[in-house]
């Protein structure tokens, strides 16, 4: 029996992640459940599950839960709540699935209480990438992917040594714009935006898959997982989204992952590593699927990859500003107060005046993450994107 603490329960990949669970009965209890504003549904979750704890970012919230649920669960609140959570003495393994930075603090004290980690939040190894690798060596924990492409090259290298690969291919569906002309992107709507042509996920992220922001961070991410240079590392466009991502060995065999796009997949194997668990909830008919497709990503539309490479090759803290000036970005383009291509104008205006700290400690990243968000907020209040 796997003990699993939950960051992120009411969202997209916590609802995956509780299907698993439900699939998984016998293997899989959920021991700690954490929600960002959603007091309803993680209410109805904790009284269907009895999780040891939950916790939720307001205190007032938490009080209100805590008197509904009695002594059923301990009820937490805010950026200790996930703490307290992450290192639940019970735990086993931490998914962490919360949208933004609000994950590293905790994935960080998970890896310390001597925790497994899954990691859905890319924002955490792209931030801090360098620590959280280091922590988990010293500390002997594993670092597991729940990003289904990062989740396939693991299982394409298969402990292999590094060194055996020439090349990680990651794949993208090339989003909502894909054949989109240039012309017409200064007209993209939030409505159109938010159309993902494969997955259903939560708001920001379908809006990276749309600018292919998503594949800069992930890029950025595999870079970290797998100790590899970021030079080989590269994105390989397939509509289809069957190939979750390729890997290309030193004698020119390559080695890929396919299935159905369904995120319970990834997730199943991250919760039930190094054990493959049967299950019947995805099912892949390639007969039927026909012809898999690939194209090069063309950067001129989507100059977001250009961004994150540089960001990577840099590295220190120049990875942290390009995700916290691209959050704020996003949700000023989900409000509609800056448009489209205005995300990647703000993105590259605010790295291009960053002053990178090389080797951060984690207030530096912090510290560059918080300054990244005041500048990106006062480019768009002042309307300056060139
Ligand atoms: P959603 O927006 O659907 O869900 C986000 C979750 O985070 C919600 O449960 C939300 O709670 C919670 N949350 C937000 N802020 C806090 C906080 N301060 N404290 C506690 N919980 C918080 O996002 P997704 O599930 O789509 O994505 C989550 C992460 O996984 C992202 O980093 C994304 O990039 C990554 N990812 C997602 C994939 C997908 O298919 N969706 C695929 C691969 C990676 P509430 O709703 O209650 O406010």
């Amino acid at each position: 029996m796997k003990n699993v603490v939950l960051l992120g329960s009411t969202g997209s990949i916590g609802a995956s992640t509780i299907k698993v669970a439900e699939d998984l009965q016998d293997r899989i209890r959920l021991v700690g459940l954490a929600a960002g504003n959603n007091a309803e549904l993680l209410l109805e979750q904790a009284r269907r599950f009895r999780p040891i704890a939950i916790s939720i970012n307001d205190p007032n919230k938490a009080r209100a839960l805590q008197s509904a649920l009695g002594s059923l669960c301990q009820v937490f609140s805010g950026q200790e709540g996930l703490i307290r959570l992450a290192t639940l003495p019970a735990a086993h393994i931490v998914l962490i699935a919360i949208v933004g930075t609000a994950g590293l603090q905790p994935a960080l004290a998970a890896i310390r209480a001597g925790k497994d980690i899954a990691i859905a939040s890319k924002e955490i190894l792209v931030m801090a990438g360098e620590i959280v690798m280091s922590e988990a060596r010293k500390h002997g924990v594993r670092v597991l992917a729940v990003d289904s492409e990062h989740s396939a090259v693991f299982q394409c290298i298969d402990g292999r040594p590094i060194d055996s690969v020439k090349k990680i291919w990651l794949t993208a569906s090339g989003g909502p714009f894909r054949t989109t002309p240039k012309e017409e992107f200064a007209n993209i709507t939030v409505e159109r935006a938010l159309q993902h042509p494969c997955w259903v996920m939560g708001r920001k992220i379908t809006i990276d898959s749309a600018t292919l922001f998503n594949k800069g961070l992930e890029m950025i991410e595999a870079r970290w997982l797998f100790d590899i240079g970021i030079d080989r590392v590269d994105v390989l466009v397939h509509p289809q989204s069957v190939v979750h991502s390729l890997v290309e060995f030193v004698d020119g065999s390559i080695l890929a992952q396919l299935s159905t796009p369904d995120m319970c997949l990834p997730i199943q194997f991250a919760l039930t590593y190094p054990e493959r668990v049967p299950s019947t909830r995805v099912q892949t008919d390639l007969a039927k699927l026909g012809c898999l497709t690939f194209e090069q990503p063309d950067l001129e539309r989507f100059p977001s990859l250009i961004l994150a490479r540089r960001a990577g090759e840099t590295g220190g803290t120049l990875p942290a500003v390009l995700n916290a000036a691209n959050e704020v970005a996003v949700e000023a383009f989900l409000q509609e107060r800056i448009s489209f291509l205005q995300i990647t104008d703000i993105v590259r205006i605010v790295m291009a005046r960053h002053e990178v700290t090389q080797h951060p400690t984690l207030e530096q990243i912090l510290s560059a993450d918080a300054w990244a968000r005041a500048e990106a907020t006062r480019l768009i209040e002042e309307r300056r994107f060139t």
